[in-house]
Formats: structure tokens, C-alpha cells, sequence
């Protein structure tokens, strides 16, 4: 494509009407976090998590088997086998959480997450959240609850800010 066309073709994708809805910050994060969501391997609820600090997305993750580990799509899933209710008994599942996935992928690639931002899917479960404390993340955004009174004691005790999206 010569230099000209290509600069007509430019000018008539910014001349496009604007869009209206631009999103806010959170909702921007937060629709990224659901996208990282479509590559679970969870056969139960596709989670999806995002880092970020200053408007920077510092790592990403989402609930499926570790790296080499056959996934439970594939495996089969002891907890949907066993028809454990949702929250509970989590060590019988070989995958690991969004959020864990998050918190793993930054340590991983040595990339400090502490006074981050979380933006998940999905409230954390109780095993999440002492994760996040301890990652030094301050701040949570979800938008589907999760069956877990432990998780959002856990946060209040340890000052972590928790928002539901479109909510409260
Ligand atoms: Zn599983
Ligand atoms: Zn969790």
C-alpha cells in the first residue's frame, strides 16, 4: 500500500463517530479481566483477574490447571465428579484460582504488585484473599459474588477496599 493511501485510510478511521460509552478506568480493567476469563479451563465458572498499578496492567490470569498439569476439561474434575457445592474443597480441583494465577505470573516474571490493584470476575474465596493481602494488593473490584462470608471478613479485617462492579 503506498504511503498516501494509507494516510487517507487513517484519517477515515479517526473521522469515525466517537463513541458514546467511553468506559471509565475500572470498567476498562474490568472488561479486560473478562476477557482474560474466556481462556479458563474450569468446568464449573470462567474467572478472569487483572493487576494494575497507575493505569498499567502488571499481569493477568485466569482458574485452570498449573503449566504441564492436564487440565480438568480434559481430566475430568474431582469436584464436579464428587458434586461439591461451589466454594468449598478446593485442594480437590487441580487448577489454580485467576487471582493465584495473577499473583503467581508477577512473581514469575519478578514484577512487584505490591499497592496494585485487583480487578477479577469473581469475589475472591478465602484462600484468594489471604493471597492478596499478603501480595500487598489494596484494592478489589469484582462483579460476581462467590459463596464465601470467610473471604470479605478477611478484607475488612485487613483494610482491603472491595468494590463490586456497577455497585457498590
Ligand atoms: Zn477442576
Ligand atoms: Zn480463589
Amino acid at each position: 500500500m503506498d504511503s498516501k493511501k494509507r494516510q487517507k485510510e487513517n484519517l477515515a478511521a479517526v473521522s469515525l463517530p466517537r463513541q458514546l460509552s467511553r468506559p471509565s478506568w475500572d470498567e476498562y480493567f474490568f472488561q479486560i479481566a473478562q476477557q482474560v476469563a474466556t481462556r479458563s479451563t474450569c468446568m464449573r465458572r470462567q474467572v478472569g483477574a487483572v493487576l494494575v498499578k497507575d493505569k498499567r496492567i502488571l499481569s493477568t490470569g485466569y482458574n485452570g490447571a498449573p503449566r504441564g498439569i492436564v487440565h480438568c476439561i480434559d481430566a475430568g474434575c474431582l469436584r464436579e465428579q464428587m458434586r461439591v457445592p461451589s466454594g468449598e474443597r478446593h485442594e480437590l480441583c487441580r487448577a489454580l484460582h485467576a487471582e493465584q494465577n495473577a499473583i503467581v505470573q508477577a512473581a514469575l516474571h519478578g514484577v512487584k504488585i505490591e499497592g496494585s490493584t485487583l480487578y477479577c470476575t469473581h469475589q475472591p474465596c478465602s484462600l484468594c484473599a489471604k493471597m492478596i493481602i499478603n501480595a500487598g494488593i489494596v484494592e478489589v473490584y469484582f462483579n460476581e459474588g462467590y459463596p464465601d462470608e470467610l473471604a470479605a471478613g478477611f478484607f475488612a479485617e485487613a483494610g482491603i477496599r472491595l468494590h463490586r462492579m456497577g455497585g457498590t
